[in-house]
């Protein structure tokens, strides 16, 4: 995808062509440099010097018309009247970022002029600009400090992965096989005012339109499934070749190969199942959710879209990081030590480990289907972040809950299926109770790729509430 951020440079032609002529090749200079650094995931477009209120009406109206356009970054080079932004800036749809920079880092202080003066005016021109952006009650980020500095560079950066989960979720379609597990409260949600605050998509389908695909896998495609699975994990011996349960493992790679037939043939970028509703599906999905999500598929279980959703903006925000992202759960607690085990029944994303995944098959208590094969992994020490997005009824709110990963402190011999060991931040308690008190859901998203900087402008972006726990 062409996806791109533009870079708008303010300034106004009282000064004379000549004036005007080197504000552009600054602007110039400025997008190259924010083009160039390997953290921005997206290339920066000088869209050269507006300085008359059509110019900037025209830019504004252009960037909501180019869907490769994700976002806008504003700054004022010369002085730039800001009554000449309010036509633009009311019109705009797009994500908008404020760069109060300055072209010169440094005072040439013995050649410092009135010329000089006139040509680096940020100092009060971004002043103005700021200033109308907030009588216009615009949502952006303002990110103050010299162009070439990499902690603006890093600001900018967070706020273009924002910008771009936010241009997902306009296209975003999630597909729901089945509907929400029966009478769970907080994965519910008002799907058509979500259509509308957050642009995405959430409609449901039969499962046996799914199960159809499933059976019609071609063989060849299953063993080229079961091949992956050979090479990417470690396979018990009981699903390898000639394994008493390799006809399970097949039937595992078949899901999979109906799920990304489905998928892909439908648009979809991100979808729900429930255990409730199998059809004829031999297996719940536990290995094929894990390696689509590996892939960067949205997923949310027990009918969860709104977490599928989240997890898919997540996935697209990530993209190049290291690290890994993944649906989660806060399933159990050590409350001597303040930590939370966190896992599912199966659908855990193997990005967050480091391991090479062990390829099991276990009974499952729930679904009334034959045991499912799942991958069973641990998740990497470190700092991440647990995010989470609910329908309050009047508006959708993001939690966001700083945690440390931490390594298991003993083996965990009789727990078949993938988890993640951390601690919340300040600590167990107090975060807790704050989620508790905020109405946070038990789906998460769990991500050691995306700092809170990028949540924030995600929610600032998005314009949804978000509470740090
Ligand atoms: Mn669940």
């Amino acid at each position: 995808m062409p996806e791109e951020l533009w870079l708008a440079t303010g300034a106004q032609e009282l000064y004379g062509d000549e004036v005007l002529r080197t504000v552009a090749d600054h602007a110039r200079q400025v997008a190259a440099s924010l083009d160039a650094a390997p953290e921005i995931p997206l290339p920066v477009r000088d869209r050269g010097v507006v300085a008359s209120p059509e110019a900037i009406r025209r830019l504004c109206l252009e960037a909501n018309a180019d869907d490769d356009c994700a976002g806008l970054v504003i700054w004022a080079h010369t002085f730039s009247p800001a009554k000449m932004w309010i036509a633009g800036l009311s019109e705009l749809r797009k994500p908008l970022l404020h760069l109060h920079t300055q072209f010169n880092r440094e005072l040439p202080w013995a050649e410092i002029d009135m010329a000089f003066m006139n040509l680096n005016q940020s100092a009060h021109g971004d002043r103005e600009l700021g200033h109308v952006q907030t009588r216009l009650g615009l949502r952006r980020k303002t990110v103050a400090g010299h162009w070439s500095d990499p902690a603006v560079v890093g600001r900018i950066a967070a706020w273009a992965r924002a910008a771009r989960g936010w241009r997902e979720l306009q296209r975003l379609r999630v597909a729901r096989f089945g509907d929400n597990m029966r009478e769970v409260a907080v994965t519910e949600g008002d799907k058509v005012e979500a259509q509308i605050r957050l642009g995405v998509s959430v409609n449901g389908y039969g499962i046996d339109e799914l199960v159809a695909l499933v059976r019609e896998a071609p063989d060849a495609h299953v063993d080229e499934l079961c091949r992956a699975y050979e090479d990417e994990y470690e396979l018990v011996p009981a699903l390898r070749e000639g394994g008493e349960r390799r006809e399970s493992l097949r039937d595992a790679a078949r899901i999979e190969a109906g799920l990304r037939a489905f998928l892909d043939g439908g648009g979809f970028k991100a979808f729900t199942d429930t255990f409730q509703d199998l059809g004829g599906l031999p297996q719940l999905p536990g290995i094929a959710v894990q390696r689509l999500m590996a892939d960067g598929y949205g997923f949310g279980a027990e009918g969860d879209w709104k977490t599928a959703a989240l997890l898919r903006a997540a996935k697209v925000m990530a993209a190049g990081l290291p690290g890994g992202t993944s649906f989660m759960e806060d399933y159990t607690y050590d409350l001597a030590e303040g930590l939370v085990l966190g896992a599912h029944m199966l659908e855990v994303c193997p990005s967050l480990s480091d391991e090479r995944a062990s390829c099991e098959i276990h009974p499952l208590s729930i679904g009334g289907r034959d045991d499912p094969v799942r991958l069973v992994f641990t998740a990497r020490p470190g700092p991440a972040v647990n995010v989470a997005l609910v329908d309050l009824g009047d508006r959708f709110r993001l939690l966001l809950n700083e945690v440390d990963v931490v390594p298991l402190p003993q083996p965990l011999p009789k727990l078949p299926v993938a988890r993640a060991l951390w601690r919340p931040r300040p600590d167990l308690a107090t975060a807790a109770e704050a989620w508790l008190d905020a109405g946070g859901p038990h789906h998460t998203v769990l991500t050691d790729q995306l700092p809170r900087e990028v949540w924030e402008d995600f929610a600032r972006i998005a314009g949804v509430e978000l509470a740090l726990l």
